[in-house]
């Protein structure tokens, strides 16, 4: 039955009921989850239609949100994040919520209270991070799309390091009400699916305007699929030098022979200058981090989830619900972030962030007005054994070296499985596109992934 979370979901839909491919969806994650430990919740009940899993820090009503943390405990929300409710509506039926990185602070999925989630390709290997569940119960075909979340590279990162399509919208092209909030300024619900078609079906389905989310876009939703085969003839790629001066090896390589198969298709590569984007880490953990200690007050010991037995005082209720709950990265973000927006450092610090990401914006401005995309690879290496960068937080903040600019500049990204390295482990391809042009990225991307057909492998598990 795992055959029918092989195929594309138009064809599995055409070959089996909703009966069949849910119990297919389950059988699946039954088998699996034990070993991969993707979902941290699943429906067992619910209705039948296309499975979908969500990232465990976008609300559901009919299972707990924890975001991997404890101070959630067993919180239900008493309503549906905008993009649940309107898969629910368009048919799907929510598979289950993933594991992630504690409030999706982290590029691997080892800052989970419930343990890591493990790379389907090699399960002593991280599968990236923070949607890391999302991405392993689409790899492992224990369903066939998940919803993640991205601040700085959360979907994409963990898409590149599985080997699944994984995509960041337009900053306010999706909803955020019901997701909870990290990095507002930067947030933004992403997809996650094994192929170029079914992402552009979901993004049809989940993208619009809310009145619930302040910040979400009122631009029309494009038809994302119209030009899926329409090809790259005629169309600018350019190349951003300042990422790939850094290449080496075979991550170089497959680059390489990524930009050969769309050369090949009629594509015009040229190298442009992003002259800014070497900044892109140091801004964005200052931003997200400052966006973060304010976000993240909200949970006190009072309006949800944990609270503290050893309080006997209001401020102790505070110290000590925070002090258990959360875990140590998520401690070592809100200090950092505190610091950050402190009196006396705001202007060196955060001041300084927001300047440089102006600069930034313009950089890519510049480059959009010579070309139709910017390429780099999705990640500087495929993914890394457990435990390698878990006592170095600056190691693992580099995994979202290539990621982070679009999230800065709220421009659509999406990560396309480009081979595998020496070890067979995924490597992927991350292309940008200036806002809103999503219909033209997954042209791009089609393209590419007709071409190379990366998708039909499915890990070993
Ligand atoms: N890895 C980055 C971080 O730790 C990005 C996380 C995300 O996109 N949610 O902040």
């Amino acid at each position: 039955m795992t055959d029918l979370l092989n195929l594309p979901w138009h064809e599995a839909k055409a070959q089996a009921s909703g009966e069949e491919l849910r119990a297919a969806s389950l059988a699946a994650i039954d088998r699996l989850n034990p070993k991969l430990n993707a979902f941290l919740h699943v429906a067992r009940n619910g209705g039948d239609g296309m499975p979908v899993a969500v990232k465990d820090n976008i609300v559901t009503t009919d299972m707990p949100t924890t975001c991997a943390s404890r101070i959630l405990g067993d919180f239900r929300s008493p309503f549906d994040a905008t993009p649940v409710a309107r898969l629910r509506a368009n048919g799907c039926r929510i598979a289950g919520k993933t594991n992630l990185d504690e409030f999706a602070m982290g590029s691997s999925t080892e800052h989970s209270a419930f343990g890591p989630a493990r790379n389907p390709w090699d399960p002593s290997r991280v599968p990236g991070g923070s949607s890391g569940g999302s991405a392993v119960a689409v790899a492992a075909r224990m369903v066939p799309a998940a919803l993640g979340s991205e601040t700085g590279g959360s979907v994409r990162q963990p898409a590149a390091l599985c080997g699944v399509v994984g995509l960041k919208p337009t900053y306010g092209r999706i909803s955020r009400n019901g997701l909870v909030a990290f990095g507002s300024s930067v947030d933004q619900i992403g997809i996650i699916t094994k192929t170029v078609r079914e992402c552009a079906d979901l993004l049809g389905m989940i993208a619009g305007h809310d009145p619930l989310d302040s910040t979400s876009a009122m631009n029309a939703v494009d038809d994302y699929t119209a030009d899926l085969d329409a090809g790259v003839r005629g169309l600018r790629f350019g190349v951003v030098r300042e990422a790939v001066a850094q290449l080496d090896g075979e991550v170089r390589a497959n680059f390489d022979d990524a930009l050969a198969v769309l050369r090949g298709g009629g594509a015009v590569i040229e190298e442009v200058s992003v002259p800014a984007i070497g900044y892109a880490i140091a801004i964005y953990y200052i931003i997200a981090n400052a966006e973060a200690s304010a976000n993240l007050s909200r949970f006190d010991g009072i309006r949800y989830g944990h609270r503290s037995d050893r309080a006997k005082s209001l401020r102790e209720v505070y110290f000590e619900s925070r002090g258990e709950g959360f875990g140590d990265e998520v401690k070592r973000r809100i200090m950092l972030g505190t610091f950050a927006l402190s009196s006396g450092y705001y202007d060196a610090y955060y001041g300084r962030a927001q300047a440089v990401r102006a600069k930034l914006r313009a950089d890519f401005d510049a480059a959009f007005s010579r070309c139709d995309f910017l390429l780099t690879p999705t990640t500087p290496e495929p993914a890394f054994p457990i435990g390698a960068k878990t006592d170095d937080p600056l190691a693992m903040y580099l995994s979202d070296i290539f990621t982070a600019p679009a999230n800065l500049v709220g421009i659509p990204a999406i990560a396309i499985p480009s081979g595998f390295s020496r070890d067979h482990l995924p490597l992927s391809l991350q292309i940008m596109s200036p806002h809103f042009a999503e219909r033209a990225l997954f042209r791009a991307a089609n393209f590419f992934e007709r071409e190379t057909n990366y998708w039909r492998e499915a890990p070993p598990a």
